[in-house]
Formats: structure tokens, C-alpha cells, sequence
């Protein structure tokens, strides 16, 4: 078939395009990203939404997109393309991510589409694809959707059976659906914060659905986010902290820009720590269900083992990216899964990792508890965690992370658990490291955790100049 697309695409555009599936992949750990009309252009939207309906051989989409000023110019072209291919494409607008998701699987839909660049700046955009189950599309998805667009191989309709839009309300039956998966008696004096991103109008909808008294901080929708970061951090909900103290609130609430994450400020006013309300819930969970299999990524502390396992329960670690994370909770039926960033999956009710849904069972558990959040979270040990970037040649530094596996057994023959999942990840009896190759810069990341910070000084020095030492010894 002619590539009509490289004939009538300017040059500086077209080349951008194809170094991106020239360089070998599209997709990163969550989706297609970049910054819009330099990496991520309309033209290559287009194709995407064209290669995956043709691996998907799609019939209907579902298709919404977080607050960012560039999205309703890429949402034009995602549709454009996917109307060629003959798929009805179902339009939510703008909705958080695990919203499009739930909807999707709801709505027996074969894809869906969010174009978020989640917690990244407001020049940013991006795809994440969904299957109907709401999963994640696989690294074996992926693949084959970059060939289809780099080969240029897409299956077009006929002109007589182009697909159709419908608008819809992708948040009834997310809302039909939270309501079902959490009741409250309490009513829970709520600040939530979704930084003027995708969850501005859902999250507060539910909160109140479920009969909390809500005060809602930057809930006016702004593809500029210029309130805070989209990114949740202690520094960039330092108001929100402000508004739980001076209001008496219970808790606070914050999500990223397409509110897949969620972050929480306890009744005091200070940011919780996300590995600890990681492991808090994580530990509720498994006390819930008697037991069985939380799933968290390489990076998390090990206080989610040491609560796991008080409860009777086991910790898988993946990769870290959240459709790893939601592919071992389908593989092995988890009971819970999340990721240190607040990147929480409920398995109970979809795949997709869900900040609003995370926050109302958040409540329900602190209610089940009868706990504060400072209590709730009081429970979960304190680990001191070090990280160090140490400067390695891209060509080398894969080779390197790759050898020093076997140099880290010889090097700590106490080691407890060894994993090769992401990086080299050793346990130990008082901590634990990972050694990563990053993904985008010349560096080798060192991660640490000790139980006290003596003994992450020491296995973070030690590691540090076995690293050091490897360099110069491929340098030779
Ligand atoms: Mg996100």
C-alpha cells in the first residue's frame, strides 16, 4: 500500500517520526510519550491509532483524553484514524485514565485510548492503550503495533463502512461501579486535590456519592496545571497539606494529571510517605482476604514484605511499570497491587491502576480499621533508602549491569533473594539493592533500602565502588 502519509507530511516531521520507530521502540514504560508536535505529532498519533485497530482488528474504541491544552488536536487525529479502519469510536472526553478503562470493559469495547502524559509537564502528551479487559496493552502488543506503523501496513475500510462517533458518560458506570465496591458510614471530612487534571469533576462526584463532606482544591480543569506539578509529591501538595490542617479535615486527596495515582496528606497535615501507605493497604488487603499475594515493582520498599508477611500473605516484585504490576495480578490472582508512586490496582473491580477508587477503599479501610490515617500508616516500619547515579557509557552500561549479577552473589554471599526481573536486585538480611541501567541517560542507578542508615551507608558504599571498579575494568 502507498504511504500517502509520507508523501504529504512535511520533512522535519516525518523524519521525527520515523527516528522514533528507527531508534526500535514507541512505546515506553507507559505508553507512547513525548512533546507534542516534536516527538508526538499528529501524524503519528494517526498512525497508532490505525496500526493498533488493525492488530486489534477493533470494532468499537472508547477513547478520552486528561486536561492538557494539546489533547483535543490529538484526540482529532487518534479518531481520524481509527474511523478509516472502520471502528465506531465512543468518545468519553475528558475522564482519568482507570475511568476510559472501566468504561471500555463495560462497554464490551476491544481498545480504548487515553491520551494523558500522566504526572509529566503540560508540553508533554501521549497514548496508553487498553485492552476491553481493561489491561494494560503487553510488550507483545506493543511490538506488534510499532511494526504495523513502521511498516506502514495498516487495513483500511472501504469508504462506504468508515466507523461512527457516539459521545458518552464514561463516568456513570465508573461511578455505578465505585459505589458498589465501597460504603461508608462515616462521614469523612475530605480535601482533594486533582491539580486541575483529569479527575476534576469525578473524583469529587464520588467522595460526595459516598457521603463525605468534600472541599475541593484546584478542581477547575487546566491543561497548564497552573495550580501545582501534575506529579504528587510532598513538595507540590504542600497547599493541600495546608487546607487538611486549617480545615480539621480527616485526609487528603491528590491525584496525577490522568489520576491513575494517588497520594495522600494525613489529618495532621503531612504527606504520607508512598511505600507506607503502599504496604498499610497492601497489608489490609491480604488481612482481608486471609492471606494470599500482594504485586509490587523492584523499587518498593521491603516494609511491604515485612506487612505482607505478618498477615499471612507473599509479595511478587515486577519491573516497574504498571502493566507489569497488573499482568502478574491477573497471572498469579493477587488480592492487591501497586507501585511506589501510588499507582494502586484493585484486581476486585478492573486492571487499571485507579486514584480515585484508591482513595474512597483508603477510607473504607481506615473505617474498617477504625484508624486515623497516622495510625493506619504509624504501623509500617521506617526504612532509610539511598539512591546514587554513577556515570557509565551507554554501550557499556547493559554489559555492566549484566556482569555485576554474578560480582554481587560472590560479593554478598548472605544474600537472601536474587532477581534479575529488572536490573540486578539482591536481598539481604538487613536491606536490600538494585543495580538498573537507565533507560534514557548514560548512568547506572543505584538503588538502596536499609533497616537502619548505617546499614544502607554501608551496602551503598560497598556496592558503589564494585561499580566504579567494573567501569575501569571494561575501560582496560
Ligand atoms: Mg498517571
Amino acid at each position: 500500500m502507498p504511504n500517502y502519509f509520507k508523501q504529504q507530511t512535511p520533512t522535519m516531521q516525518v523524519t521525527v517520526t520515523y527516528r522514533c520507530v528507527w531508534m526500535g521502540k514507541l512505546f515506553g514504560s507507559s505508553g507512547v510519550r513525548g512533546l507534542v508536535n516534536i516527538d508526538l505529532t499528529p501524524i503519528l498519533v494517526c498512525k497508532v491509532a490505525l496500526a493498533v485497530a488493525t492488530h486489534a482488528k477493533a470494532k468499537k474504541a472508547v477513547v478520552a483524553r486528561d486536561t492538557r491544552v494539546t489533547g483535543s488536536m490529538l484526540e482529532a487525529a487518534l479518531v481520524s484514524g481509527l474511523l478509516s479502519t472502520g471502528t465506531d469510536v465512543l468518545l468519553a472526553g475528558i475522564v482519568p485514565t482507570p475511568v476510559l478503562a472501566y468504561a471500555a470493559k463495560a462497554l464490551g469495547a476491544d481498545v480504548a485510548f487515553m491520551l494523558t502524559a500522566s504526572h509529566n509537564p503540560p508540553q508533554y502528551n501521549g497514548i496508553k492503550v487498553f485492552n476491553g479487559d481493561s489491561l494494560s496493552y503487553t510488550d507483545q502488543d506493543q511490538a506488534a503495533v510499532e511494526k504495523i506503523v513502521a511498516d506502514g501496513n495498516f487495513v483500511l475500510a472501504d469508504w462506504r463502512s468508515l466507523g461512527k462517533t457516539t459521545l458518552i458518560d464514561a463516568s456513570q458506570f465508573y461511578l455505578t461501579m465505585a459505589q458498589k465496591a465501597v460504603v461508608l458510614k462515616k462521614r469523612w471530612n475530605v480535601v482533594v486535590d486533582p491539580g486541575c487534571g483529569a479527575a476534576f469533576s469525578v473524583a469529587p462526584r464520588l467522595l460526595k456519592a459516598l457521603g463525605c463532606k468534600v472541599t475541593a482544591l484546584n478542581a477547575q480543569p487546566d491543561g497548564f496545571f497552573p495550580a501545582r506539578k501534575s506529579e504528587p509529591t510532598a513538595e507540590s501538595l504542600q497547599d493541600l497539606a495546608k487546607t487538611v490542617k486549617t480545615l480539621h479535615a480527616d485526609v487528603g486527596v491528590a491525584f496525577d494529571g490522568d489520576a491513575d495515582r494517588v497520594a495522600f496528606v494525613d489529618e495532621n497535615g503531612v504527606f504520607v510517605n508512598f511505600d507506607r501507605s503502599l504496604a498499610a493497604y497492601g497489608a489490609f488487603a491480604l488481612k482481608r482476604s486471609g492471606g494470599g499475594i500482594v504485586v509490587t515493582n523492584v523499587e518498593a520498599s521491603m516494609c511491604v514484605e515485612t506487612m505482607a508477611e505478618k498477615f499471612g500473605g507473599r509479595v511478587v516484585r515486577t519491573r516497574v511499570g504498571d502493566i507489569y504490576v497488573s499482568e502478574a495480578i491477573k497471572r498469579d490472582g493477587a488480592v492487591f497491587g501497586g507501585e511506589p508512586c501510588g499507582a494502586w490496582v484493585h484486581p476486585q473491580q478492573h486492571l487499571c491502576p485507579d486514584g480515585p477508587l484508591s482513595a474512597a477503599l483508603f477510607l473504607a479501610a481506615l473505617e474498617t480499621e477504625g484508624k486515623s490515617v497516622s495510625e493506619f500508616i504509624r504501623e509500617m516500619p521506617e526504612y532509610i533508602t539511598m539512591r546514587e547515579n554513577i556515570a557509565c557509557k551507554n554501550e557499556q552500561k547493559y554489559k555492566l549491569v549484566e556482569k555485576l549479577g554474578g560480582v554481587l552473589k560472590t560479593e554478598f554471599p548472605a544474600y537472601t533473594d536474587f532477581s534479575t526481573v529488572d536490573g540486578v536486585r539482591l536481598a539481604l538480611k538487613n536491606g536490600w539493592l538494585l543495580v538498573r541501567a537507565s533507560g534514557t541517560e548514560p548512568l547506572i542507578r543505584l538503588t538502596v533500602e536499609g533497616e537502619s542508615s548505617q546499614a544502607a551507608k554501608d551496602i551503598t558504599q560497598k556496592v558503589t565502588a564494585l561499580i566504579h571498579k567494573q567501569i575501569e575494568a571494561q575501560q582496560k
